[in-house]
């Protein structure tokens, strides 16, 4: 398996040197500013007590408050987190809001624990990190394994710390709780608004258009419906169970349906159940990878057939999988600006706390779309420019709103 970290830090210093950083600068954004690991216990409902470890780490706060997701899931190690806390400050920056990146984890199987199990450990995480979380500080979200009920329940904890209610402390909170309306989707949204300005570019029409979607949670369960929604034909889906394809498109709203009541995508009909490993080499016109990072090798990118690689999850191509691809032409939009929708609406949503004044729907989705449409012109023009991949374009122009923010504020004392 390969490490994040070291896919994280190979992209950053190919920008670095791209951008003739200097060697001091770069040092500082090549680390993480701040990391908490914590063992914590846990009561179980069987009255025994676990032992559980967990990470918060804060990569880069020049240009705000820290922002990023919380993780539960076996695979969650230090190094991960401190790869996906450096994409969070690359992906704020990329589409340009005011935040620097973090990105928290706890090592867990949410599936293997009760629902008063799982409240249990997200309090008690929530009390360890909380002498470096915060509305003003660093604002945590759903990730992998978590949602907004975990999200109530870390903002509740943090109030009851405070004594008074802090709605700013977290986003992608339940509505009735200084949530904001379109962020349990914006991921997904964002993705189809990325994928119109990409169809329209190459001249390919969304309509009939083919799509493989790795992950079938938050981001690609939404990013399947709607792009279904929009006429595309979703051939293949997977997730941990195992994969669905249909030459002739699947019935996604109903898998997206019984996929939230519980069942998993092997139990499913409506097409061929096929190795999860063969959704990567599926022949469409959009591959999502919308799951784990690390999958797109170099092994594997030479399997593949799809025209664009659109990526839903942080970290899914390695630097040796992005060779091969880039080798055969194959368009890859990174994860920073793909699926910069949540942390947008992210963004939104903290915005409304703070203001305790709260948008339309549509407000939130036109704002999005104009957002993530800005940064992903911004991105293609640097890539025309300079004669780069999106990728190092949107690399370079995000580590260089940060390195200017870092530069302009200088060095403390
Ligand atoms: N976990 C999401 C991400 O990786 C959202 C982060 C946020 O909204 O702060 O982008």
């Amino acid at each position: 398996m390969t490490n994040p970290l070291d896919t994280a830090i190979a992209q950053f210093e190919s920008a670095a040197q791209r951008l003739n950083l200097d060697p001091g600068l770069r040092q500082v954004l090549a680390t993480c500013k701040r990391e908490l690991a914590t063992s914590f216990p846990v009561q179980m409902d069987d009255g025994s007590i676990k032992v559980f470890t967990g990470y918060r780490v804060q990569h880069n706060l020049a240009r705000g408050p820290a922002k990023g997701g919380i993780r539960y899931h076996p695979s969650v190690s230090l190094d991960e987190m401190r790869a996906l806390a450096m994409w969070m400050t690359w992906k704020s920056a990329v589409v340009n809001i005011p935040y620097g990146g973090a990105k928290g984890g706890v090592i867990v199987d949410p599936k293997s624990l009760s629902q008063t199990e799982l409240e249990n450990l997200t309090r008690r995480y929530a009390t360890e990190i909380s002498i470096i979380i915060g509305d003003n500080q660093d604002i945590p979200a759903p990730d992998m394994g978590t949602d907004e009920r975990v999200m109530a329940w870390i903002m509740d904890t943090i109030s009851m710390h405070r004594g008074y209610t802090v709605v700013g402390a977290v986003t992608g909170k339940p509505v009735s709780v200084g949530g904001t309306l379109g962020r349990k989707e914006a991921t997904g949204r964002g993705i189809l608004y990325l994928i119109q300005e990409l169809a329209g570019d190459h001249g390919i029409s969304l309509d009939g258009a083919t799509v493989a979607i790795q992950g079938f949670g938050n981001v690609g369960g939404v990013a399947a419906t709607l792009l279904a929604g929009e006429g595309a034909r979703i051939v293949g889906l997977s997730d941990t169970s195992g994969c669905l394809y249909n030459g002739k498109g699947l019935d996604v709203q109903t898998l997206w349906r019984r996929k939230r009541e519980g069942a998993s995508l092997s139990d499913l009909g409506g097409g061929d159940c096929l190795d999860g490993a063969e959704l990567l080499s599926l022949q469409v016109d959009f591959l999502v990878p919308a799951a784990l990072e690390g999958q797109i090798t170099a092994q594997t990118a030479r399997h593949m057939r799809a025209k664009f690689v659109i990526e839903g999850a942080n970290g899914p191509t390695t630097p040796e999988g992005d060779a091969v691809l880039a080798e055969k032409g194959v368009v890859v939009l990174p994860d920073i600006l793909a699926n910069a929708g949540g942390v947008i609406v992210s963004y939104f949503e903290w915005v409304q706390d703070l203001q305790f004044f709260f948008w339309e729907e549509d407000q939130v989705r036109e704002r999005l779309q104009r957002v993530i449409t800005r940064a992903y012109r911004e991105v293609c023009a640097r890539a025309q420019k300079e004669n780069v991949s999106l990728r190092e374009a949107a690399l370079l122009l995000a580590v260089s709103r940060v390195e200017e923010a870092t530069r302009v504020r200088g060095i403390y004392p």
